[in-house]
Formats: structure tokens, sequence, C-alpha cells
């Protein structure tokens, strides 16, 4: 017997071993992890199945190095997702795997013991006499109090460390596992629910225990989070598991702390920011089939869940749940896969439903449900144009707008104002020769970012010194065209001098915890301006907003992009719930040179769910996604020449497919970045069954082409971009 063991490498296959010296093969498990020999070095990986006959010589296999876990980490459930997952998006089942566990999994080791490390007394330390005021002093006082994890102890008493060894040396404490996931006290009862909030929390409930999924539809503000917490804890009062999945920047610190305040059972966190450990723990607890919530983004959908009872994707609309490279996969797709294989309802929130889901709403596939008003006072409030055309603009806002500003403050409130451009301006031109700067590596303009004193390129990262005169005409004085996030800091700062101004963007807000310290540099009942990119369009809640500005998104009207309608739509509807959540009713301004633009007009007038419709019936007889099946292979390569003929060779090779069409070799809408040049194949298929039945054969024959080999390429299955 052999077992055929998948490794974390770009290859299709798996690989096949013996097993380790005295142990049969049927005795290690599938989903077992194991220390393979991989080239001149050892590597991670899961057991997927056993086998009597291997292709491989008997000579030239090897044994497992050693076998991990005493019982298999990854459940048949998840293997079976995960191999779904790999057939799916066409990617190797050892990489799929890798992405799906935790960094601190994937190393050579046995599972970390259970709990938290900390430090504790030991029987001695009731005697001990230490020194008053010093560090180990404090310490012994603070542990006299019971064990204090290493975690706490790091906030609470920085230099702990010291002291530790110290008393540990006198044998005065020892280091404990403690269970880190003690539940908190429920200390805040639940809001009354409303009507529409009991009809729905009533409809999913009633499928509990049965794969459903439901589209939970409703403005920002509206109460879907409540409807969430009102499943949630009838779940877990039945020993249930519940995962959340949040956007990137949705999961706050103020979201976790609401879901903590409220529920009878540990919550926890996953997501990129957080500590390998952290991570691991929060895993090894849901994957132990402990009663709890697990609130996470998305590499979430990845997480166990043996007593699953309920499965939400919030803002499921949000295009960071579709990773984009290596493993591209979508996680609200993957959501409803599990939900399916676990049984469970699966509910998609959002107050800009996607397309995708719209469409299975009108097949009948998802339960739609709807939230039409926000509860108490709160009122959605209406988005109103500013019309450019012939206006004299002050750094780029309107009088209109400047004044709403100043009102908006005058009334001790807060204002918003909404553009996704960082930088100081997007171009910096010649006035007398009409040069501009650009990036040598992508043939895109640089952008000024004038507090650094720099050139940048937002596509590359390259980045450069600001000359001082034009490089073609040497005349000097080249001027700023355009409008960031930076300029526009500046351009309020000198209208508003004594408002507080925090700008919220990639600069700005570098590193865990970023976004929620700036925006609380704002006192929440004081007057302020937030000034930033789509990093405000969601999280946080800011019960004193009460006025927002959208700047420039006019681009989102003329894009070549087929998603740009609807992402622009649901921009502006996520950007304006920002205003009027509390008891203060909110304004919303929009700045535009086309206000009569259809579908401007269209969603100001009708809203988000009538033009979503008018965009449904444009994408069918357009033939596009969601009522087509796309998959874009991409190629990059120092020549031009090495990506068509590429994409030639795996165009040939394609050999006039059945029910699908295949469009290309053309070049990337970016047709050259960071020095590389870039082109794509795009395939689209009625059904995706056809779409699917095609991928695996062809990616075969595409793999052993000759051309391949000079670049490097990727497929993208349901792309969500096309660059
Ligand atoms: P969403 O998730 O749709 O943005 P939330 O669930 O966060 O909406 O609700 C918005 C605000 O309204 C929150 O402050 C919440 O506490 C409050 N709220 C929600 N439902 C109710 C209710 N039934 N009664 C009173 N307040 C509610
Ligand atoms: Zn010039
Ligand atoms: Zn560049």
């Amino acid at each position: 017997m052999v077992l055929r063991v998948a490794v974390p490498v770009p290859l299709p296959q798996l690989f096949d071993y013996l097993p380790p010296p005295g142990i049969a093969a049927h005795a290690i498990a599938r989903g077992t992890r194991v220390s393979v020999p991989f080239g001149r070095s050892r590597s991670v990986g899961i057991v997927v199945d056993a086998c009597a006959i291997s292709e491989i010589p008997a000579a030239r296999l090897k044994p497992i190095a050693a076998v991990l876990d005493p019982a298999p980490l990854l459940s048949d459930e998840l293997m079976a997702t995960l191999e779904w997952t790999a057939r799916y998006y066409q990617h190797p089942l050892g990489e799929v795997l890798d992405t799906a566990l935790p960094a601190t999994l994937r190393r050579p080791r046995p599972l970390p013991s259970d709990g938290e490390a900390a430090l504790t007394l030991t029987i001695s330390a009731t005697f001990a006499v230490t020194k008053s005021g010093s560090a180990s002093a404090r310490l012994l006082e603070l542990l006299r109090g019971g064990p204090a994890a290493y975690s706490k102890l790091d906030a609470q008493f920085p230099d702990w460390r010291s002291a530790a060894a110290n008393l540990r040396r006198r044998g005065l404490i020892e280091t404990i596992r403690i269970d880190a996931t003690t539940p908190p006290p429920v200390c805040i009862t639940p809001p009354p629910l409303t009507g529409e909030q009991g009809a729905a929390v009533a409809a999913i409930a009633a499928e509990s225990g049965k794969f459903a999924p439901f589209a939970l539809d409703g403005i920002t503000g509206s109460g879907k989070t409540e409807v969430y917490l009102a499943l949630a804890a009838p779940a877990l009062a039945r020993g249930e598991q519940v995962l959340v999945l949040v956007p990137e920047i949705g999961l706050t610190p103020q979201l976790l702390r609401r879901f903590r305040e409220r529920l009878a059972a540990p919550v926890h966190a996953l997501h990129s920011d957080l500590a390998d450990g952290e991570r691991t723990r929060a895993w090894l607890a849901a994957a132990r089939g402990e009663s709890c919530v697990v609130l996470g983004t998305r590499s979430a959908v990845f997480v166990p869940l043996p007593r699953a009872g309920l499965i939400v994707v919030d803002e499921e609309h949000d295009t960071s749940y579709k990773q984009q490279d290596g493993l591209r996969y979508h996680a609200r797709d993957l959501a409803l896969v599990r939900g399916k294989a676990l049984n469970v309802p699966v509910v998609l929130g959002s107050a800009t439903p996607s397309l995708e889901t719209l469409a299975n709403v009108e097949a009948g596939r998802y339960r739609h449900l709807h939230l039409s008003s926000r509860p108490g006072a709160a009122r959605m409030p209406a988005v109103r144009t500013i019309d450019l055309r012939s206006k004299r603009l002050a750094d780029g806002l309107a009088p209109e707008l400047i004044a709403g500003i100043r009102d908006c403050l005058a009334r001790g409130e807060q204002a918003l104002l909404f553009r996704n451009r960082r930088g100081y301006a997007p171009v910096l031109m010649c006035r007398a020769c009409g040069w501009h700067a650009a990036c040598a590596r992508c043939d895109k303009p640089l952008t000024w970012h004038r507090g650094e004193a720099r050139l940048r390129c937002h596509h590359c990262g390259a980045q450069q010194r600001v000359p001082d005169q034009c490089p073609d005409c040497g005349q000097p004085g080249l001027a700023p065209q355009g409008l960031g996030t930076e300029r526009m800091e500046e351009a309020l700062a000198g209208l508003f001098p004594r408002a507080p101004i925090v700008r919220i963007d990639r600069e700005t807000a570098r590193g865990k915890g970023a976004v929620e310290n700036l925006l609380n540099s704002i006192a929440p009942d004081q007057p302020g301006i937030l000034v930033g990119t789509q990093m405000l369009a969601k999280g946080h809640d800011l019960p004193n907003l009460t006025f927002v500005g959208l700047i420039g998104v006019d681009a989102g009207l003329f894009s070549a992009d087929f998603r740009a309608s609807e992402r622009l739509c649901q921009l502006i509807v996520q950007v304006s719930g920002r205003a009027g959540r509390a008891l203060k009713p909110g304004q919303v301004w929009l700045q535009t040179h086309h206000p009569d633009h259809p579908l401007l007009r269209d969603l100001l007038k009708f809203g988000y769910a009538q033009v979503a419709r008018e965009l449904l019936v444009e994408r069918r007889e357009a033939g596009l996604p969601p009522y087509a099946h796309l998959a874009l292979l991409r190629a990059e390569a120092k020549t031009p020449t090495a990506v068509e003929e590429f994409l030639a060779a795996a165009a040939d090779v394609a050999q006039s497919p059945k029910d699908l069409s295949l469009r290309g070799p053309m070049p990337a809408p970016m047709p050259r970045r960071a020095g590389s040049h870039r082109g794509q194949l795009l395939l689209s298929a009625d059904e995706r069954k056809a779409l699917h039945a095609f991928l695996s054969p062809w990616l075969a024959r595409v793999r052993e082409l000759r051309q391949a080999r000079r670049v490097r390429w990727s497929i993208d299955v349901d792309p969500v971009d096309l660059y």
C-alpha cells in the first residue's frame, strides 16, 4: 500500500509515499498531516488516500518521514470541499490545502497544545519575599490575582519577561496552559426585533439543519447584524457553530465587541492581521467542535466546522471576497458550497446585493428577504447631485459642497468626503510642452505624493524623486492635474482651519488597527471631517456623521469593464449609507459632470434594486455573467512575443471547443505592468458544465506547451476583474 499525499507545490498531481516503518498505511487516515521528503528538503503534506498500486517503481518510493497528527486534522467534509475547490478553480490540491491551513499548522510540528500559555505562582511563592517596588514584586503581586496569559501580560506589563526569568530561577512561578476561550458574560440584552427582522429570523430559523440559501437585502443600518445575532444565539444554545464572514475592512473591533457582548459563547476572530498563534488557536477550537462564533475575513471560509449551524456572508457583494492571486477562490461562493455540504442555512447579507446573487434570487434558487427601513428614527439619506458643468471649483470642491460641510460642522456634526484616488495629484504635468511623469515600466501616469516628495506608480509600486523642471523642455513649474485625497485634505484644512481633519487611505492607514485608530482620533460627539478612499465605505459605525460628499466618481460611468456600473452603484449606495445612521438625518451630495447619465439618474431616482434589474437585463442581452461563465487565462513575460506565442499555442490546443467561445489572444486591459508584457485568453460559456468539462483537459495540454516555459501564466475561474 502507498499513501497519496498532497504537497504544497505548483504541480497538479499527488505524490506517492510509503508509510513510515512500523506503521500500516491504513492506520494513517485521510486528512492527516505528514512530513515528507520532497526534492532536497522536507515538506508538510496531507494524506489524501491510500492505494494498492503506484506508478512509481517501488525502488524510488520514499517513506513518510513523520506522521504529525494522531487523528486527521481535516474532516471528510473539509477534505471533500477542498478537493472540490481544487477542481473548480483548477489549482493544485496541495496549494489549496496550504491556503486553507493557518501558517503554524503548515510547519512540520505536532499540533500546539490547547489553551494559551500563562504564568502562575508555585506553592513556594506563598512565602516569598521580594524587594517591594521591583518588577519581580509587581509581577508576583499581579499573579496573586490568578494565572495570567502571556498575551495579557504583554498588554499590561511590557517588561514582564525579565521579571519572570528572575522569579522562575527562584522557583516561584511556572508556565501552564489556560483555556483562552472562556465565554464572556452576556451583558447586553437585544432590542426587540422589528416586524421585518422577526420575519427574516423566522424564515431562516425554520430551515435550520438544512441547506437553504437566503439573500438578506437591507440598506446599511437596517438591522442585518441584529438578524445575524438573533440567529446565532439559539444556534449556540444548541451547541452549534456559526461562521460569519465579513469583508477585509469590515471586521472592526466594534463589530467583534458587538458579537462578544451579546452571545454567551466564545467569538473568535480569524483574519490575516492576527498573530499566527492566535489564528491557530481559533482554528483548532473550531476544529474540536467547540460551540463558538468564527468571525473572519475571506480565508475563514476554510475553517473546520464539525458542528456547523449557520453561515453568514455579510456585505456579500464585496470584491475582497475574491482572492486575486494564487488560489483565486471566491469566499462567498465557497460559503454556499460548504453550506450545502454541512446542511446549514447560508445568509448572504448586503445593502447592494451582487448581480450574481440577484440572478440566483430571480432563478428561484435563493430566497429573498427584505429589511426596508432603519429601526428607530434613523433614516436613509437621499442622494442629490451637484452639476459641475460650467461651475468654478475650488480645488475640485463645488460651492454647494463647501457650504454643506460648513453647516454640518456648525451643527457640531461630522462630514465624510469620498475620493477614490490617493496621493496629491494623479498627474504631474508640464504646462509648457504637455509632458507628464509616467512609469517607465507600466506606461501609466505617476501619482504625485507631495508630502513624501515622491512620484509613485500605483500599479507596480515604483517610485522616484519629483523633477524640478520638465525633463523634456527644461521649463520649471510642473503643475499637478487632478485631485487626490492628500490634496483634498490640504484644501479642506485651508477652508476649515479649526476642524479636525482625518485622512484615511492606504498611505495614512497602514498596519493593524490603523483605520480604527484614525477614526477614533475624532471624538464621536465633536465636529470633524473625514477624507478618504473606499476604505471609508464600510466598517466602524459613526453616529455623528451626517454629511457625505462623493467626488470624482464619473470615471465609473464610462469604464470598459462590464462590472463598472454595478460597482459604481454599490459604492455610491454604500458610502451614502454612512450618513444618518443614528437619530440625526443625513445628507449626501454627489459631484458629477453627467447628472443626466441614465445610470446615475435611475440610481438616485429609483434606487439600487431598480438599477440592478436594468443591469441584469443588459448582462443577459450581452451574454455576460451571471448569465455566462468566464475563465481567464493570463500570461506575462519580458517580451510581447513570448506572451503572444504562448497564448496562440494555448488557443491552438483548445481545438475549437464545444459550447464555448474563446476570445484572444488579446492584450490585457493593462498591457504592460512592472516591465512585463501581459496578455490573455477569455473563455465564455452559457453553461458552467461546458466550461468545466473543457478546462481540465485543456490546461493539461497548456501545461505541456514548450511556450509555457517562457511566460508566467495563471487561470482565473469566475474572474471578477479582467485586467
Ligand atoms: P446593518 O447591519 O444592516 O448595517 P445593524 O444591525 O448594525 O444594521 O443596525 C443598525 C443600528 O440599528 C444599530 O445601532 C442597531 O443596534 C440598531 N438596531 C438594529 N435593529 C434594531 C431594533 N430592532 N431595535 C432597535 N435598534 C435596532
Ligand atoms: Zn515641458
Ligand atoms: Zn509602474
